[in-house]
């Protein structure tokens, strides 16, 4: 069964789009683009009850992490995942909360800049 983009509703491929995570909380979110995030954020973030597929946040993915990729500083238990699924390729970024990840989209996520 496809998911559906938590903004717009359509479709999201397995292999595109991003998935959100708020493993304490259990509560989960579909993108199918990042610029979704955003608009979503500001209408107060509606998660849907759930994990992220095969994503266990005891595992690498999210201990990897420690902090959050817009302000660097270290997460706590309430930490918000986002997973960009690309092909076979599962890129995970972490952040404080749903704000940064929004303030990390509008600034075009991970491409942003040289970095
Ligand atoms: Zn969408
Ligand atoms: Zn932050």
């Amino acid at each position: 069964m496809p998911e559906q983009c938590s903004w717009c509703g359509v479709a999201v491929a397995d292999e595109d789009g991003f998935r959100a995570a708020e493993p304490a909380g259990e509560r989960r979110a579909a993108f199918c683009r990042l610029e979704h995030i955003v608009p979503w954020a500001i209408q107060g973030a509606r998660w849907e009850a759930g994990t992220l597929n095969g994503l266990d946040p005891e595992d690498d993915a999210a201990a990897g992490l420690g902090r959050c990729a817009q302000c660097a500083r270290p997460l706590d238990e309430t930490y918000v995942l986002l997973v960009r699924h690309r092909g076979e390729h599962r890129i995970a970024d972490a952040f404080c909360d749903p704000d940064h990840m929004l303030e990390w989209a509008k600034a075009g996520g991970r491409w942003r800049g040289a970095a």
